[in-house]
């Protein structure tokens, strides 16, 4: 495995950027509210700018969408239709809710698609930076997803990742999106009435946890056509050798943002698909 030049200025500007993502020392939390009543920080505008000039230093003229522009959903629409250029999602803090309320559950995330494919995505877990340095993902299509750590024992390498296997353990599913979304959509509700759920983890950590091969948490579930959470989601749990479907059990497609079933493994998967139909587990 070789990092790509982009990994590697992505691993470096994160750790450049890292001590911005620790709250107590991010001082400057200068929150503004969205439309949609979602807070924004001025980290999310500074780290969105960081990295997209990032992507033009490798990447020069490729088209950005960060999740702090604010598009339309006509807009978005029209993007997915390109098929032969490469777009980059860029989400500078997936998970605000999170970092201003003061939990773990945030990060960066950062993710290149070419018509339907996904190609290279990078996650960032601040918080596992700080305490254990690690916490840099990296995945690229047909090389593997990939975790930077530089521990003591370590020493400041790549670690692959690989989804867990199926095991008897109970399944927690994660699900990415606000609790509301969940219980108004009737498949979804069928997996909270019968699954361990975790509803509003970010993306970023939801991913890069099932990725992990967390023996419990082993799905991803979406309920938002957002290319900056289903992107880096559907590459990451991919590439460490799980299941990606829509809802309808199709393969994902990164052109229709389709929403995701991401899951560890194939009886996994398929127990999901049961229950948001309604069968049992
Ligand atoms: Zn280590």
């Amino acid at each position: 495995m070789t990092e790509s030049p982009f990994a590697r200025g992505a691993r470096y500007l994160c750790r450049k950027l890292s001590r911005h993502y620790i709250p107590v020392v991010h001082t400057e939390i200068s929150a503004k509210i969205k439309t949609d009543r979602t807070p924004v920080t001025d980290l999310d505008q500074y780290a969105l700018e960081s990295f997209r000039r990032l992507i033009e230093t490798h990447f020069p003229g490729q088209r950005t969408i960060g999740e702090e522009d604010l598009r339309s959903p006509d807009e978005l629409r029209q993007l997915m239709l390109v098929m032969i250029e490469p777009q980059w999602s860029i989400d500078g803090l997936d998970g605000t809710w999170h970092f201003q309320a003061g939990t773990n559950s945030y990060g960066a995330a950062i993710a290149r698609r070419l018509g339907s494919w996904v190609e290279e995505a990078i996650i960032f877990r601040p918080i596992d930076w700080a305490l254990h340095r690690s916490g840099f993902f990296w995945a690229a299509r047909g090389k593997g997803a990939w975790e930077w750590c530089s521990c003591t024992k370590c020493g400041g390498t790549y670690n692959r990742l690989r989804t867990a296997k199926h095991n008897h353990r109970r399944l927690v599913v994660m699900l990415e999106g606000s609790s509301r979304e969940f219980w108004n959509n009737a498949a979804l509700a069928n997996i909270g009435k019968t699954l361990t759920t975790r509803p509003s983890l970010s993306s970023c950590i939801a991913a890069t946890t099932v990725a992990r091969g967390n023996a419990e948490a082993r799905a991803v579930v979406t309920a938002r056509q957002n290319p900056w959470d289903g992107w880096p989601i559907a590459l990451f749990i991919d590439e460490a050798g799980g299941v990606v479907t829509d809802h309808a059990g199709k393969p994902y497609s990164a052109h229709d943002c389709s929403n995701l079933v991401a899951a560890a493994n194939r009886e996994d998967h398929a127990a999901i698909l049961r229950i948001m139909e309604g069968g049992a587990a």
